[in-house]
């Protein structure tokens, strides 16, 4: 069966890792969180105090990243069920889904030296197809030609409500629905306004408005586009 790749972007927290994983899974290929790198030089940034009030020491960060201080991968969880996300070697998947790292990421996201050091990455991951990759620009800017995009939309109430169960789910104590709703609607102004690569509908994506659907009804939408284009 002929290798393809497979582009899922859309709004936060509307559910595209969970079906893009899924699909993943069941069809043996690869899956990139591409939202994880871009959270993950978020954090270096914050580790490294690059941060002052809500400017970002722009220089410092691209010289860590052109001197090749950043550098990010995953790796199989111990029980193989989903992928973790590593900056420098040690594992941060934890640390890049907490607020402090949400409420920074989409500036980050939107420096374009940023943005070109992780698309390269993202590009070469999907030399060989067989891919499945989730983010804001995978249809428009990493994979162009990919040969199944889906544009995934919910209302922002909606998002914001999964991410806090999520988060509850996870353990974390104290997360306010107030707060991630703010994030959410900040994030997505930032994501579709910024200047590189902004979040658009590519014009070949179907779209996919998953407000009322379960996660199972994803799921098999998703299974059911990918069989129409293998
Ligand atoms: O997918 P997730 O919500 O974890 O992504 C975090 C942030 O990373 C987004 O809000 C966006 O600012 C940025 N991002 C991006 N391009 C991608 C993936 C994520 O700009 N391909």
């Amino acid at each position: 069966m002929k290798k393809i790749i497979i582009a899922i972007d859309g709004f936060s927290s509307c559910g595209k890792s969970t079906m893009a994983k899924d699909l993943a899974k069941t069809i043996g290929y690869i899956y990139v969180d591409t939202g994880a790198m871009y959270r993950a030089v978020t954090l270096y940034a914050l580790e490294h105090s690059m941060f002052s009030g809500e400017s970002i020491k722009e220089e410092e960060l691209k010289a860590d990243i052109e001197a090749g201080k950043v550098t990010i991968s995953f790796e199989l969880s111990e029980d193989g069920t989903r992928p973790n996300t590593l900056l420098n070697g040690k594992n941060v998947e934890k640390e890049i889904r907490q607020m402090t790292v949400s409420t920074r990421v989409s500036p980050i996201a939107a420096l374009p030296f940023v943005r070109e050091f992780l698309t390269r990455q993202q590009q070469k991951m999907g030399e060989k197809k067989g891919i499945v990759m989730d983010g804001r620009d995978v249809g428009t800017a990493i994979f162009p030609d990919a040969e199944l995009k889906v544009y995934v939309t919910a209302s922002a109430e909606i998002r914001a409500q999964r991410r806090y169960d999520e988060l509850i789910q996870k353990g974390e104590k104290d997360v306010s629905y107030d707060d991630i709703l703010k994030n959410v609607r900040e994030r997505d102004h930032i994501d579709t306004h910024r200047a590189v690569a902004p979040l658009v509908k590519a014009d070949d994506a179907i779209e996919l408005d998953n407000s009322h659907m379960t996660i199972a009804e994803q799921k098999e939408w998703l299974m059911a586009r990918y069989k129409e284009r293998c």
